[in-house]
Order: structure tokens, then C-alpha cells, then sequence
């Protein structure tokens, strides 16, 4: 570590009732994502982080997208010579209507070295650590020759197409790199599962319940589609089983059909959640389903159903172990905490599946875990904050350049 990171380190340090501060000043907005009125919370928590951006010298801007909400970037500027490196992650986070929160959830308590309260772990420490990192470098006299921009979304919880989707078409936020600080037990997510979600809509021939041979049973005919997805391996569907993200699943997960109990129902639909690893392409296994659905009508003129694709598609992502920003992010937690940073798979890309659609790199890496998140008592631990805010800030300096201020 040569002298312009370690006066870093030293700034983040100090700076943990600060870093405290501002988790909790976000853990207090009740930003729920879906609930009527999340917008004027939206909206609290962007003018909260101008205001302590404001405070450091960044320039901060709302990015809003009428109704579903405002999100937030702001940038640290460089000299314009080097590349820059985007943080951040969403701001809405999940209910917290639970009976066995010991804690206010929106009111952030410290016990035991953690901060308790709805968003401590997802993903408010997060993004309170993004802050922190970025007042470090802004205040620490280095000069960087890239950007570090931070960035604040929303609708990541539900979903919906207000947030990062958003914020990408802006054109605003271009980085060359991207940390999302959701919560990881500070390991490196390095690769994301793929996902497809499909909706099979099988078609039937009414007929009165007394007399069903007069019918096509729609309810009947998912049943055998539905058997024979769950019948396909490892010959119909080839994939090689990843050491972090395991093998590729189908799980069906919702049906409907049917109006009266003595009737023959002639329609039935049912969802299908395909998950993939790298090396399988999301479109052959849609036509694999596809085939085998055809075959079946081609045997049984009764059979009529057709396959719906109801998400946006993507393939698995793993990073190569030698990719620059695993490299970085490894290299950076062994010098701010002296060990190895482990690494580790997500069961989808998430909001960083828009990164990857452009090529962007973009990796996950957090304090807080994933077992502790959308349930009660949701915590985040202060020390593994404060080391996130070193490690990303000299991830920074070192993907963005960092050289002296004259
Ligand atoms: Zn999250």
C-alpha cells in the first residue's frame, strides 16, 4: 500500500460514526418497494444522499422516472484520463411487516458489533459503505484520472422497469467496471446463473363434468406436460455442472385452470422458472421444451399447447479467474483485511445482468449476508462494513488511477 491508501484507510477508520450515521439515515426511510407512497420515499432518500454529497463536494442528480420512482447517481470526477468504475446497488427494500422484529426496522439499532433494521444488509449498508468510500477518496488529497460514479436504484425488490433498466437508458451511467454492493458475506460473486421464465398454455374442449369422454381435459394434458419436463436429463438437456452455481434447474412454480368443479376445463396455463449455467445458450433449451411438446402433440391430437417466454432472457456469466476487476477486488481484500477473498455464485445476474448486456464488467461484492435478508431482525456487521469501504476504495485508485494533487 503506498502512502495516498493508507491516508485513505485512515480517513475510512475514522470515519465509522459517519459511515454508522448515514446506514441509519437510509435504514430510517421506509423506501418499500410496491407499496403505495414509495415514491415520496424514493424521492427522501435521493434528496438525503444529495444532501450528503453536497456536504463532500459531489454533485449529485435524480434520475426520475414518473410514477415509479427517482433514483440517484452522483459522480466523484477524475482528471479525465482514466476509466471509470461505478458502486452502488438499489435503495428499495423488501416489507418489513414481520411479528419477530426485536427492533424498530426502521429504526437502526446497534447489538453485538451489527446494525439492525430493514435494508442493514439489502441494501443500505451497502450503499452507506459506497458513500463512505467515495468521501474517503474525495477527501483523502489523491487525485484520480477516471470517475467514480455511485449509483442508487430502484424497484430492484419487485422488479419493475424503474430503476437500474432506467437508469441504463439514460446513457448516464457508462462505466467501465461495476461493484454492486449487495450483500455477499464479502466474497466476489464471480458467476450468475441465467434465467428464463416460461408460461406453457395448454388448451382443452369444454364439456359437462358428467360427461368428460365428450371433452379434452386441459387440466389433464398439463399434467403430462408437466411430467415430462420434470422426466428430461441430462441427454435432453446437456450441461456441465459449475463448481459455484451447481446445475441448470427447472422448477414450475405457478398453474391455473379450470372454472366450476363439474365442468371440463379447456384451458389450463402453468410457469416454469429455467435457471442455467455457463456453457448452455438459453434458446436451445426453450426449443428442447419446445420439441418435446410438439412430439407429444404429434402423438396425441388432443394435446394443443404452446410455450410463452414471459422474462427477458439471459445466459449464465462467469467471470475468467483472471479478470481484471476479481484480480483487483482479491488483490485489494488481501491488502485491507490480510486474507484471501473467497469467491462465489448468485442464483441470477440480477440488476447487473444490464452491465452485462453491454459488456460491462460487473461483479457483486458486500458486507452482510444473503441468510439474514427479507425476513426479521435483518443485520449488517460494522467492521465487515468499514472493510468493504477500504476494499472498494482501493479497488478505486486502482482501476480508476491515482496520482498526487498539485
Ligand atoms: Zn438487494
Amino acid at each position: 500500500m503506498n502512502d495516498a491508501e493508507k491516508k485513505v484507510m485512515e480517513i475510512i477508520d475514522a470515519g465509522r460514526d459517519d459511515l454508522i450515521r448515514i446506514a441509519s439515515d437510509l435504514i430510517a426511510v421506509p423506501s418499500v418497494s410496491g407499496k403505495p407512497g414509495a415514491g415520496k420515499y424514493y424521492e427522501q432518500m435521493a434528496d438525503y444522499l444529495d444532501g450528503e454529497f453536497a456536504k463532500i463536494g459531489i454533485k449529485g442528480e435524480k434520475l426520475s422516472l414518473p410514477p415509479g420512482g427517482t433514483n440517484f447517481i452522483a459522480s466523484l470526477q477524475g482528471c479525465g484520463h482514466g476509466r471509470t468504475l461505478a458502486m452502488g446497488g438499489h435503495y428499495d427494500v423488501v416489507p418489513a411487516d414481520e411479528p419477530e422484529w426485536e427492533t424498530d426496522p426502521f429504526k437502526a439499532e446497534i447489538r453485538n458489533g451489527c446494525l439492525f433494521g430493514r435494508g442493514a444488509a439489502d441494501m443500505k449498508g451497502g450503499l452507506a459503505v459506497c458513500f463512505m468510500t467515495m468521501k474517503a477518496l474525495a477527501e483523502c488529497g489523491v487525485s484520480l484520472q477516471g470517475d467514480v460514479q455511485f449509483i442508487a436504484s430502484v424497484d430492484e425488490e419487485t422488479g419493475g422497469p424503474y430503476g437500474i433498466d432506467y437508469i441504463a437508458a439514460t446513457g448516464k451511467c457508462v462505466p467501465d467496471m461495476f461493484i454492486n454492493a449487495e450483500q455477499t458475506e464479502m466474497k466476489i460473486v464471480t458467476a450468475f446463473k441465467g434465467c428464463a421464465w416460461l408460461r406453457v398454455k395448454v388448451r382443452g374442449r369444454s364439456a359437462h363434468g358428467g360427461r368428460p369422454e365428450t371433452g379434452v381435459n386441459a387440466v389433464v394434458k398439463a399434467a403430462e406436460i408437466i411430467r415430462m419436463l420434470g422426466s428430461l436429463d441430462g441427454r435432453e438437456i446437456t450441461y456441465k455442472r459449475d463448481p459455484f452455481l451447481n446445475g441448470f434447474s427447472m422448477n414450475i412454480s405457478c398453474i391455473s385452470g379450470g372454472q366450476a368443479v363439474n365442468a371440463v376445463p379447456d384451458e389450463c396455463s402453468f410457469t416454469v422458472d429455467c435457471r442455467f449455467v455457463p456453457g448452455q445458450d438459453y434458446n436451445e433449451v426453450i426449443n428442447v421444451i419446445r420439441g418435446k411438446i410438439a412430439e407429444m402433440s404429434a402423438a396425441d391430437p388432443d394435446l394443443d399447447a404452446e410455450v410463452e417466454i414471459i422474462s427477458r432472457c439471459t445466459n449464465a456469466v462467469r467471470f475468467p479467474a483472471d479478470a481484471e476487476l476479481v484480480e483487483v477486488l482479491s488483490q485489494s481484500i488481501r491488502e485491507a483485511t490480510g486474507h484471501d477473498g473467497e469467491q462465489c455464485g448468485f442464483l441470477a445476474a440480477g440488476d447487473n445482468g444490464v452491465f452485462h448486456r453491454q459488456g460491462i464488467p460487473a461483479l457483486v461484492f458486500g458486507p452482510g449476508s444473503p441468510a439474514v435478508i427479507h425476513k426479521a431482525n435483518e443485520y449488517c456487521n460494522i467492521d465487515d462494513m468499514v472493510e468493504a469501504a477500504k476494499i472498494y476504495a482501493l479497488a478505486a485508485m486502482r482501476i480508476c488511477g491515482a496520482g498526487q494533487k498539485v
